[in-house]
């Protein structure tokens, strides 16, 4: 094979597919014909995906691009999100329809109906008015999974104060680099939340991040675990301020370029960025993907997305598109093992879920503790499946499909970024023949391409990096006060394409799957291989749970694969004898060449990942190169990687 250096071998053959069921595809919401409505008329397609929207002055321009890559979507339209969220369905009667079901972590439940939502989004607006915030104005919200977490994004929409969410395990440094990058005026916290049975408190960390920000006027502290906390000048308390404000707000329209917020990246490739999103062009986008890649039939279907909103999985598919479009959604609190490993089969059983949307990690370690516990549980009610965070392993798709959807309910591999805004390349439920660890296709309306290093597409069968040749209304509109970061990272690459940072292959129908970060890609005897297909090939073998694998440098090779495999409950001890590491290597051989085996494999207890359950592959790789590790600032838990270091050879 002489490839270019930088193209993409792809090796992994998999033929299986799964088509969708015969009466889902008959009453689905989005059809083929989308694929070419959308290619005969790609702007007024999405202008049509706007409608879903209400407006308060329509746009005069469907996409302004004359200063690329700087786009302005449905120009000189007007809207505000809260309004479009909550009470344009209690104005259509729709106010005692339940908006979310929330569970908190110990057991205790909310049922918060669009009325309800309506007049605790008003409340917290007009308190965040007394409390100073206007219009442009920054706001830091650091809250666990509890109502008051979409109640307070929904307010500061409605007053058209950016919010900024910054997940609720990060560091008081996270917090604080944050709040300074947006100059925020306020933070919205809580005493704590609950977390593996226990408080876990968070004011301190605010304490302690705010002691110095200068631009913090207060600290809006809800009060949840009542356990015992540091009050300071500047504090106020939810329940004090935001109960005694009047129920009734009229929401403001807002310019459809408004920014309606900042979110950073999860840092699994470097420094999180400042990621701009406005107003109507996001929420078309997610409104759109929401109804079309999960079927949503907003009537009948109760939807749950597992996420925590501190990521953009929780901004699009647990606040703004299910509410944008009437949805009916369980919110959860906790850990997936509190009070034990079937807590969120039980909450499917319990609200009869008929749309789950998760992440491929969760699903590994669900495949870790064993079939046994989803068997337990009642997940008839079940009809889509969804994943999204990182590719997919084929076995790890397959085993979602088999024991959570009982072999019936289609998967969809949602690809999409932060920066996205909302989901990008996806199999359609009623209309995909899905490949388990495959993406497919861009959705209607959506423009991808696969490209070479010198930014051709590929033929089938070709890898190379993923580009989104056309703008969309979903994507970013800047870094936050970083233009030229903007541009240098995202349409620097190619000219004229947005550069995703991932690598992919075309299969040879054309359908597209993911391949990992380029950042990630091995260079092994001049071929570019996958991280994602060979950590593929190990999840494949009946003994293993979870692998991540790096390219460390190699004299011979130029880089060699070195692996780092988590092995099943189930596997017993000889995991760790020569024996078994031949085992794997030969099957990974067997699986997609001989190019593709693993120098060398260690047995780990665990693997480095972010907080968003992402793994860290260049912390590995640092292993890997007896480097000192690099920022572990977004690592989720600190010690793994001196779990992992304790299993080192003395040297490599
Ligand atoms: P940073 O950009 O700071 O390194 P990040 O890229 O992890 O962080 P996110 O925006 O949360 O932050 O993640 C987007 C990335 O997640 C994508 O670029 C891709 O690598 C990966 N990803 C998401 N969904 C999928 C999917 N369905 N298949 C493959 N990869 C996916
Ligand atoms: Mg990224």
């Amino acid at each position: 094979m002489s490839q270019s250096q930088e193209t993409l071998s792809n090796l992994l053959q998999e033929t299986r597919s799964f088509p969708p069921p015969a009466e889902l595809a008959a009453a689905a919401n989005v059809t083929a014909e989308a694929y070419d409505e959308a290619a005969a008329d790609r702007l007024g397609y999405w202008a049509k995906q706007a409608e879903r929207l209400t407006w308060s002055k329509r746009w005069d321009e469907i996409l302004d691009w004359s200063n690329p890559p700087f786009a302005k979507w449905f120009v000189g339209g007007e809207l505000n999100a809260a309004y479009n969220c909550v009470d344009r369905h209690v104005e259509a009667g729709l106010g005692a329809k339940v908006a979310y079901h929330w569970e908190g972590e110990p057991g205790d439940t909310r049922t918060i109906t669009y009325a309800d939502l309506q007049r605790e989004v008003n409340k917290a607006a007009n308190a965040l008015l007394e409390l100073g915030v206007r219009k442009g104005d920054r706001v830091a919200i650091y809250l666990p999974m509890i109502p008051e977490l979409p109640i307070s994004m929904l307010a500061c929409a409605r007053i058209g104060a950016t919010h900024s969410v910054v997940f609720g395990g990060f560091s008081s440094e996270a917090l604080r680099t944050r709040i300074d990058d947006a100059q925020a005026k306020l933070v919205i916290t809580a005493d704590g939340g609950y977390r593996r049975g226990k408080p876990s408190a968070l004011k301190p960390t605010v304490d302690e991040a705010v002691a110095q920000t200068p631009t913090i006027e207060h600290v809006l502290v809800v009060r949840r675990t009542g356990e015992d906390v540091a009050v300071n000048e500047r504090d106020v308390w939810w329940q004090d301020l935001v109960e005694r404000q009047s129920d009734a707000h009229t929401a403001e329209p807002m310019d459809a370029e408004h920014p309606l917020y900042i979110l950073y990246t999860s840092g699994t490739t470097g420094k999180p960025k400042g990621i701009l999103h406005t107003t109507g062009g996001y929420l078309t986008h997610v409104a759109y993907t929401h109804n079309a890649v999960f079927d949503l039939k907003p009537e009948t279907d109760v939807y749950w997305c597992s996420a925590d909103i501190g990521w953009v999985t929780g901004h699009s598919y647990i606040v703004y598109g299910p509410l944008a479009n009437g949805a009916t959604s369980v919110m959860y609190e906790g850990t997936p093992d509190t009070p034990n490993k079937g807590r969120w089969w039980d909450l499917i059983q319990k609200y009869k879920v008929s749309i789950f949307y998760t992440a491929p990690t969760a699903i590994r370690t669900f495949m870790k503790w064993g079939d046994d516990i989803p068997a337990q549980y009642d997940l008839s009610s079940l009809r889509v499946l969804g994943s999204v965070g990182e590719p997919i392993n084929p076995e790890a798709y397959v085993w979602y499909r088999e024991n959570i959807g009982a072999g019936r309910t289609p998967v969809v591999d949602t690809w999409w970024q932060t920066e996205t805004g909302g989901i990008m390349i996806s199999p359609l439920p009623g209309v995909t023949a899905a490949k388990p660890g495959a993406a497919m296709r861009p959705l209607p309306g959506v423009s991808a391409e696969v490209v070479d290093d010198q930014g051709e597409p590929v033929p089938n069968g070709g890898g190379g990096f993923l580009v989104l040749t056309e703008p969309w209304p979903g994507m970013l509109r800047t870094i936050w006060g970083d233009d030229e970061r903007y541009i240098k990272t995202y349409w620097s690459r190619f000219e004229g394409k947005y550069f995703a940072g991932d690598g992919a292959k075309k299969d040879e129908d054309g359908d597209i799957w993911l391949l990992g970060r380029v950042d990630d890609v091995m260079l092994v005897s001049g071929h570019n291989i996958s991280t994602t297909e060979v950590e593929s090939a190990l999840v494949s073998h009946p003994k293993v749970a979870e692998a991540a694998v790096v390219g460390a440098t190699d004299p011979v090779t130029g880089q060699a694969i070195v692996s780092f495999v988590i092995p099943r409950g189930s596997a017993g001890e000889e995991v760790e004898g020569a024996e078994f590491l031949k085992e794997l290597r030969d099957h990974v051989a067997r699986t997609l060449g001989p190019i593709a085996k693993p120098r060398q494999i260690m047995m780990v207890p665990e693997l480095p990942k972010t907080r968003s359950g992402k793994i860290m592959r260049r912390l590995l790789r640092d292993v890997a190169e007896n480097r000192s590790i690099g920022d572990v600032s977004t690592l989720a838990d600190s010690t793994v990687m001196d779990l992992i270091s304790e299993k080192l050879p003395g040297s490599k």
